[in-house]
């Protein structure tokens, strides 16, 4: 009993943590060591682990979600664009960022970029850095190129704190992030075989809110949620397994999460945080070369998404293993509205799913949206109608 009530406690303070726009424990951690710098980050493909060495904390913005009541953000931005940058933008300016230092906006998308230019415009913290990716995966052109943005952005923070970055800081940083991935990733596998023993939104608020606390507390509340879970747990429901792509930039809101688990589905696979995730194993920290160890990580080891170009690794076939590696009995394609890279992939990975015979249902949300009626009828019809052909 005494298990289940600090399990409790760990994912109330973990829902808390995940949306408080006020950023109210990275302003605490900052304060406690002048030499301390927060840097935010947009979605996804970036390396937390060199705002670590460095003495920084990463932290992860995601928008505003359903919280925050959006003025000035929809004079920044035409109608006819995704929520997320109206959200980030609408924070900037009403000084919820006040005390980070930096912010990067990996180049996943043309509104990620114009975003960095408002921040410059508004001259919000110290630095602003637009982080390109390299679109050539072989590692004498794409890998150095991906090592010097990383060095662009440690010299920044070199500047503010004049901490040195070694090879030895670099290494211990990524194992800290080797085992917070391996974490979460035997959380999801236990998840595969017992959904019922942890629910989706549950484990996206865990999840989440890793994006706002140094990774060994975050390491330190994924080892006690495990313990938990790695026992029989909980009972089944007849419900049918899924597949979330779509969702890795701007979130769904948590209503949307519970509904389709209400609706009949266990989500045992997603996109959601995809930052915490992107690498796929771990990165080889004992080498003395830890930046070329994480170049090579995001030529060879990155997850799929819409915002990278997967040379010769299609994401129609990426997104059928994933599927049947999770023995999943259907896929939710569910992106953000007027999310490009996403809805242009849509049918590419439609088209897969068809190939392979793989069922699915398509729908597009807004992390502000309130309404989950016709989502919640579109997802309980595909359970049915998958546990009627079973
Ligand atoms: S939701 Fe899509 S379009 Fe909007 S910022 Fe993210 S990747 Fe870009």
């Amino acid at each position: 009993m005494a298990n289940m009530n600090s399990m409790k406690a760990i994912i109330d303070e973990c829902t808390e943590l995940a949306f408080d726009l006020n950023f109210t424990k990275v302003k605490q951690w900052k304060a406690e060591d002048e030499s301390r710098v927060v840097v935010g980050h947009l979605p996804i493909y970036f390396p937390r682990e060199i705002i670590h060495a460095a003495g920084g904390l990463p932290v992860g913005l995601l928008g505003s979600g359903d919280r925050k009541e959006i003025i000035k953000g929809d004079a920044f931005y035409q109608s006819y664009i995704c929520h997320l940058p109206r959200g980030v933008i609408e924070l900037a300016l009403d000084n919820h960022f006040d005390g980070f230092d930096g912010f990067i906006f990996p180049s996943i998308c043309d509104v990620v970029r114009n975003l960095s230019g408002m921040f410059k415009i508004t001259k919000v913290g110290t630095f602003i850095k637009y982080m390109d990716f390299p679109q050539n995966f072989q590692k004498h052109i794409g890998g150095t190129f991906y090592i010097s943005e990383m060095q662009a952005v440690l010299d920044k923070i070199k500047k503010i704190n004049n901490v040195e970055v070694t090879n030895e800081r670099l290494n211990h940083s990524i194992g800290l992030f080797n085992k917070n991935r391996e974490l979460i990733s035997e959380i999801y596998d236990i998840r595969q075989d017992f959904p019922w023993r942890m629910t989706a939104i549950d484990l996206y608020h865990v999840v989440r809110a890793g994006l706002v606390i140094p990774v060994e507390e975050h390491n330190e509340k994924l080892e006690a949620i495990l313990t938990h879970i790695r026992r029989d747990i909980g009972e089944p429901v007849d419900k049918i397994k899924i597949l979330i792509s779509g969702s890795f930039c701007e979130q769904p809101p948590a209503g949307m999460i519970k509904t389709i688990e209400m609706a009949g589905c266990y989500i045992v696979e997603d996109d959601f945080i995809l930052g915490s995730r992107w690498i796929i194993g771990d990165v080889d920290n004992t080498t003395g070369d830890p930046l070329n160890a994480l170049a090579d990580a995001y030529l060879n080891k990155s997850t799929f998404s819409s915002s990278v170009y997967d040379v010769d690794d299609p994401k129609g076939a990426r997104i059928a293993k994933l599927f049947r590696e999770r023995k999943a009995d259907g896929i939710i394609f569910a992106a953000a509205s007027f999310c490009d890279p996403a809805l242009l992939d849509r049918p590419i990975m439609q088209n897969a799913c068809e190939k392979e015979n793989i069922r699915y249902i398509s729908f597009k949300y807004s992390e502000n949206t309130g309404q989950f009626k016709v989502i919640k009828e579109q997802v309980g019809a595909f359970s049915d109608s998958i546990k009627l052909w079973e």
